[in-house]
């Protein structure tokens, strides 16, 4: 039997699939698992609005195609797209993406709640920033370098957030959101 590769032909939905994937204009890169594997499943989020395409898709290897509860979604073939497992293509704005961080990783991590900074981004980020230091200067042994990675990358999406663009914030923190799942 012959070596399994990518399939070349797809169907018509398929194509159209991945048209519709590929024509859209992507606003968040996340890596959501620390597995190597490639992906075989497709995970798609809601969508915006009846009729929209979904909000994100997660790509998934069959060791993990039922994993990650925090992202809900209907399973569909990935198609087209080889990415490892644990990538997340997002389409939100840079708001939803940070709330999304905030739910999925960043208040569980550090206590600060969106919801009680008015939805004010620079103030929660910088909250949040400062949390994460003081626990790293708390305990001076604390040799956790992934933490203090973490720290560091978060230091730089706040200061992103001050300067007005909370869109280049997501940035860090997506790399932010990859090192929490070795905490
Ligand atoms: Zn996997």
């Amino acid at each position: 039997m012959a070596p399994r590769r990518a399939r070349i032909a797809f169907s018509d939905s398929a194509a159209k699939q991945l048209e519709q994937i590929t024509s859209r204009q992507l606003t968040g890169l996340r890596q959501v698992l620390d597995c190597p594997a490639t992906a075989t499943t497709l995970r798609q989020g809601p969508a915006a609005a009846p009729g929209e395409p979904p909000d994100w898709l997660v790509l998934l290897c069959p060791a993990h195609s039922e994993a990650l509860p925090g992202w809900p979604g209907a399973a569909a073939d990935t198609d087209g797209l080889r990415l490892s497992c644990g990538s997340v293509l997002d389409y939100r704005s840079a708001e939803q993406l940070l709330q999304s961080h905030a739910d999925l990783w960043l208040t569980p991590l550090t206590g600060v709640d969106p919801k009680t900074h008015a939805g004010d981004w620079p103030d929660v980020l910088d909250q949040a920033d400062r949390v994460l230091r003081a626990r790293l200067g708390e305990d001076a042994s604390d040799g956790d370098e992934t933490l203090h990675s973490l720290a560091m990358m978060l230091g730089m999406a706040s200061r992103n957030a001050a300067d007005g663009d909370l869109y280049q914030a997501t940035v860090p923190l997506a790399y932010c959101e990859t090192l929490a799942q070795r905490l």
